[in-house]
């Protein structure tokens, strides 16, 4: 897509540390790294979001994150994949980051707000959820 940061970086228009590259995949390290290794695992498909990439362009990514977080040699690593801006979105392309956990200062901090429920509501919303699916 014309304007899109991350295309640009998949057609060689603005320079990146490519890491790995398919004909449906691409890799490259993190400019602004929350630790040492923090890569960017892209589909070449252009989506902003999760949901908007087909799922036959989704296929090696995973597998593609596995073989970067083994080559940095990360022992404790977090993957994350954000969608929209409240979610920390900032550039419209999906990507995942592999980001090694090195020690408590570097490396992705999250917070984790856990909210009351109970297991009728819990019941109820995974029906909901599963008749969706
Ligand atoms: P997100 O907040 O999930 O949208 O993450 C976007 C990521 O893209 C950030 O970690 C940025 O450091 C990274 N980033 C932005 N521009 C570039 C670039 N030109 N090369 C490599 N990484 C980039
Ligand atoms: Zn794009």
């Amino acid at each position: 897509m014309a304007g899109c940061l991350f295309c640009k970086i998949i057609k060689g228009e603005i320079p990146s540390f490519k890491l790995f590259e398919s004909d449906r995949t691409f890799a490259f390290l993190d400019i602004n790294p929350l630790s040492k290794g923090h890569a960017l695992v892209i589909p070449k498909f252009h989506g902003a979001k999760l949901t908007d990439i087909p799922d036959d362009q989704l296929s090696e990514i995973l597998p593609v994150v596995k073989k970067l977080a083994a080559a940095t040699g990360a022992t404790n690593y977090n993957v994350l994949q954000n969608n929209g801006r409240i979610a920390h979105q900032v550039v419209d392309h999906v990507h995942f980051h592999m980001i090694p956990k090195p020690n408590e200062e570097q490396g992705l901090g999250v917070g984790w707000p856990q909210q009351a429920t109970d297991m009728d509501a819990l019941k109820a919303l995974c029906e909901e959820i599963k008749a969706k699916m």
